[in-house]
């Protein structure tokens, strides 16, 4: 199964994709989460991806578009689950004419729908540790002591892209420029829309609901 998750930034995409990833048999490729490793890396990809990721805008198509066909092109036989990936109409596009010449298309289009004022709670108050990747929420979901890490007490850290005025330029990016894309496949694809306002148990059992029934088709 190839499907392409959609919605704002802090929609809760990575969280779904990681219980869809063993129920589906599918890779989970993020396109955030590729860059960052770049970044981390050290690779050029990673340089030339900083100043956008840092500031909320879009890295530009043809870097991403060109990494995230070599990320499609190694995924297993079984399927993928995209995450972040197309973010424009020309991401999109040039997916479908990649894919179209191995014969292939997206199966399934997910759309995560969710207001903007959610999204700047969640995301502006999730603190994350840098050594072992645990992820906490100043109001939601608290370390036991303030500001230190549960596992290993390191000090919690916010991602430059969580930061209030970036969250915001990151959902002006959204509007414009990726909102788009869910009319686009509309019109070439089938498109599942699901409420993410809710706890994020109830996004994944409705999304699994309307899976499996798409799958029994
Ligand atoms: P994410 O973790 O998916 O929110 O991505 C973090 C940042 O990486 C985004 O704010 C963009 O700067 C960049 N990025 C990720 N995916 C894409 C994409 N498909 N197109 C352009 N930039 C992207």
């Amino acid at each position: 199964m190839r499907v392409v998750l959609l919605g704002a930034p802090g929609a809760g995409k990575g969280t779904q994709c990681k219980r869809m990833v063993d129920k589906y048999n599918v890779q989970h490729l993020s396109s955030g989460d590729i860059l960052r490793t770049e970044r981390a890396e050290g690779t050029e990809l990673g340089a030339q991806a900083q100043d956008y990721m840092d500031s909320g805008r879009l890295v530009p198509d043809d870097l991403i578009v060109k990494m995230m066909a070599g990320a499609v092109a190694k995924a297993p036989e079984s399927g993928y689950i995209l995450d972040g990936f197309p973010r424009t109409v020309n991401q999109a596009e040039e997916l479908d004419k990649s894919l179209a010449s191995d014969g292939r298309m997206i199966d399934v289009v997910v759309n995560l729908q969710i207001d903007d004022s959610i999204i700047m709670e969640r995301m502006t108050g999730r603190r994350s540790c840098p050594k072992c990747g645990a992820i906490y929420h100043v109001k939601n979901l608290k370390p036991k002591v303030e500001g230190k890490c549960d596992n290993d007490g390191e000090e919690l850290m916010q991602r430059p892209d969580d930061k209030p005025e970036v969250v915001k330029k990151r959902l002006e990016t959204y509007h414009e420029q990726t909102e788009p894309v869910v009319g686009y496949y509309k019109q070439h694809a089938c498109v599942l829309e699901v409420d993410a306002s809710v706890a994020a148990d109830e996004v994944g059992a409705k999304l699994v609901d309307m899976l499996d029934a798409l799958v029994g088709c």
